[in-house]
């Protein structure tokens, strides 16, 4: 402490599987690390069911599950995890200078920031309500796919994401409707390639969804042609949004490098920001893998360039 501002060694912004995963680390390298979890503990993960493809669980584990077991293996080696959203900083101070719930303010030496990324959604009620029961309704087809076997699902969205998301279903499912809203796809013209050559997938052009059908779970969605307003039901029982993410990294602009859409830029093949003892992993700063393990790893590679940077600048934690 210095004055009435707590000072902290190693400070981790976010609590998904990056975040954990580097206080899982830096506690263990007596980092003295204290992690902020934002408003959603447990990040994108505590929002799916069944995860069947984190290594380590051969039975699969619920999300919510997985991200209380991660936590747990934080705290044990030390790591304060504390409710509270970063809603300010000034990073290029020294020590680097953080505002919680825009009350309290910290300083730190090295700053982990994990805050992820949101998926965007339609904003229809009953794809909340589905999403939330667990009714079919994702926004991760690799995450979610397999459940859907043998069956027919549509997915919204013309882009990169959706493209490759629909010839992911495409090998699982019977039938994929992509549900395009314009005449044309934003995809690269190899994905383009990719769906048009998969001939178990059915691009709906200028095609908008009405509504998604089913009480416990997806039963159908009603479309309708924006040229025509016809409007009609397609008989699936899975439905994919894929229009696209949203990196949490708003409240860092002007300060970190960042690619157009916000994805915070690191020097390749590390976390290093542009601003040194800053360092950003998992998915705000990945818009291409975007999977707990890939961000775990980034996590992991996280606190190891803290700890490397904080002792190329001997810092070290004031002893508890
Ligand atoms: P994009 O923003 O590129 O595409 C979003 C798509 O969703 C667009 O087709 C858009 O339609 C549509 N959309 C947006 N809002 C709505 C809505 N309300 N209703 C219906 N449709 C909607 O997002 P992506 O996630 O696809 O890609 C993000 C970035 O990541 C891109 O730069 C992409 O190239 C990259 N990426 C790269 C990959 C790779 O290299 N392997 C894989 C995946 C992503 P419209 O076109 O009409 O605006």
């Amino acid at each position: 402490m210095s004055g009435n501002i707590e000072h902290i060694h190693c400070l981790i912004i976010g609590s998904g599987p990056a975040g954990y995963t580097a206080a899982i680390y830096a506690a263990r390298a007596d980092l003295k690390p204290v992690l902020y979890t934002g408003l959603t503990p447990g990040g994108q993960l505590t929002e799916t069911t069944e995860v069947d493809n984190f290594p380590g669980y051969p039975k699969g584990i619920k999300g919510p599950e997985l991200m209380e077991d991660l936590k747990n293996q934080a705290e044990r080696f030390g790591t304060q995890v504390r409710f509270g959203m970063v809603t300010r900083a000034d990073l290029t101070a020294n020590p680097k200078r953080i505002w919680i719930d825009d009350t309290k303010e910290v300083t730190a030496d090295a700053v982990i920031i994990a805050t992820g990324a949101s998926a965007k959604w339609l904003g229809l009620p009953n794809e909340t309500r589905l999403r939330m029961n667990a009714g079919g309704v994702s926004a991760c087809a690799v995450c979610d796919g397999f459940f859907f076997r043998g069956q027919d699902v549509a997915i919204v969205g013309g882009g990169d994401t959706a493209a490759e998301e629909a010839t992911y279903l495409a090998k699982l499912c019977r039938k994929v409707y992509m549900l395009v809203r314009k005449d044309k796809l934003r995809a690269s013209k190899a994905m383009q390639h990719r769906v048009f050559n998969t001939p178990n997938i059915e691009v709906l052009w200028n095609t908008e969804t009405v509504d998604i059908l089913g009480e416990q779970s997806v039963q159908g969605v009603l479309v309708k042609n924006n040229l025509t307003g016809e409007e009609k039901k397609l008989d699936v029982t899975g439905f994919f949004v894929a229009i696209g993410h949203k990196p949490n990294t708003d409240i860092f602009k002007g300060q970190l490098d960042m690619d157009e859409q916000g994805y915070i830029k690191v020097k390749p093949g590390s976390t290093h920001t542009n601003i040194e003892g800053v360092f950003a992993v998992g998915d705000c700063a990945d818009k291409v893998y975007r999977q707990a393990v890939t961000a775990a790893g980034s996590g992991c590679m996280g606190a190891l360039d803290a700890e490397r940077w904080l002792a190329s600048k001997e810092v070290h934690a004031e002893m508890a």
